[in-house]
């Protein structure tokens, strides 16, 4: 055995996402042996000659602490090229690119609100042939004619039911479909959909992936190289990509999230079983993994008064953050989804959904509970 063959072994061994966490940007900066990944602001870099180039010229094309970052994405979901962009609406809006104008998308239709908007604005404006369908019988039926795209999201939003990945890869291989799945929820932590047959994942990294609430950006990532070379190229051409110091800020973010998650799922759950026993709560939607959940109180409870009267929970509308969030999306996130529409799958006015953060779960179940019960209507 030669003595340089066990290190290059060695550097090839795949990494858990832990790991690779853990290190972002760590060595990425040999010059200076800088232990966090540099800042790079320059948005253009000097030419060494006609025709050449350090890999950098302009930061729209590439940008080093975005590179970084992107390196990391890949890696973390197991793709081969990560694209990190300046929301999560301009990952999708990455992902829809893949379709050619004039063809068939299947998009679930319980997602979130503002996916759901764009899709519906593109249905209405006649640029694709959008099929919504409800649930994982739903998506198959659509699936058993041709399409170009199918777009999901799982566990569904805000209703929290989980779509079975291989199956939905297998109906979209027989329709001849790229698949992606909208994995901000569970994350890589929990859900890997491009080991179940994927081709594409995104995420608002706005959530989980950032996980402090103080950066808005999205994130791509393919398992295929000719999906990877025709994103890069769009990416480019449309500019919509992170700048250095949010990419650096997502980066902070997620050297934590392995241990974040699983606190987040800890605190859940017990928040879950919590409202499972109280008699002011209909019903409870979690699917025992991850972080979020909804659920729907009473008639006793006067819904608008728990929203005000909490005092741990904000009463705010993103998800994925170190601190609890409740929302209302009915009126919030889901909006522009039509009533009638949001109804047909169970998405009632008075459902609330919650983004369990890391608080002391005690504090948190004292907080709902205690909202509940201050709420329950005089008669
Ligand atoms: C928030 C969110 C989006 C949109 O992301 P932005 O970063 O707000 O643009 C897309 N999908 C899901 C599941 C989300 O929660």
């Amino acid at each position: 055995m030669s003595a340089h063959a066990e290190p290059s072994r060695r550097e090839k061994a795949p990494r858990r996402a832990e790991t690779v966490l853990a290190h972002i940007g760590t060595s990425s900066d040999p010059g200076t042996g800088a232990l966090t990944a540099p800042i790079y602001l320059s948005t253009a870099y000097a030419h060494p000659g006609l025709g050449a180039s350090t890999g950098y010229d302009y930061t729209r094309t590439a940008n080093p602490t975005r590179d970084v970052l992107q390196s990391a994405l890949a890696q973390i979901e197991g793709g081969t090229a990560g694209f990190a962009t300046s929301s999560g609406m301009a990952a999708a809006e990455l992902v829809v690119s893949l379709a050619a104008p004039g063809s068939r998308i299947v998009a679930a239709e319980d997602i979130y609100g503002g996916t759901y908007r764009y899709f519906d604005e593109l249905a209405k404006t006649g640029v694709y042939d959008v099929d919504f369908a409800i649930g994982e019988q739903g998506l198959c039926a659509a699936l058993s004619k041709p399409a170009d795209l199918v777009f999901i999201e799982t566990p569904t939003n805000p209703m929290m039911v989980e779509i079975d990945i291989e199956r939905i890869v297998d109906m979209g291989r027989r329709a001849g479909a790229i698949v992606a799945v909208d994995n901000t929820f569970y994350t890589p932590i929990f859900q890997r959909p491009l080991e179940s047959g994927a081709d594409v994942v995104l995420h608002s990294a706005t959530k989980y992936l950032g996980g402090h609430n103080d950066v808005l950006a999205g994130a791509v990532i393919v398992s295929r190289e000719d999906l990877a070379e025709k994103l890069a190229v769009r990416l480019n051409m449309t500019g919509a990509t992170l700048g250095p110091f949010d990419s650096w800020l997502l980066m902070r973010g997620m050297k934590t999230l392995a241990l974040r998650m699983e606190r987040h799922q800890d605190n859940a759950r017990k928040v879950a079983a919590a409202l499972e026993e109280s008699p002011l709560i209909d019903r409870v939607h979690y699917t025992g993994r991850g972080g979020m959940l909804s659920f729907v109180p009473n008639e006793s409870v006067d819904m608008p008064k728990v929203l005000e009267s909490v005092r741990l929970f904000t009463f705010a509308e993103s998800l994925g953050g170190v601190e609890s969030l409740i929302t209302c999306p009915a009126v919030q996130t889901h909006a522009d989804v039509p009533r009638e529409r949001r109804m047909g799958y169970g998405l009632t006015d008075d459902l609330l959904r919650l983004s369990v953060g890391l608080e002391h779960w005690r504090d948190l179940v004292d907080d709902l509970l205690g909202a509940l019960e201050v709420s329950i209507r005089r008669r």
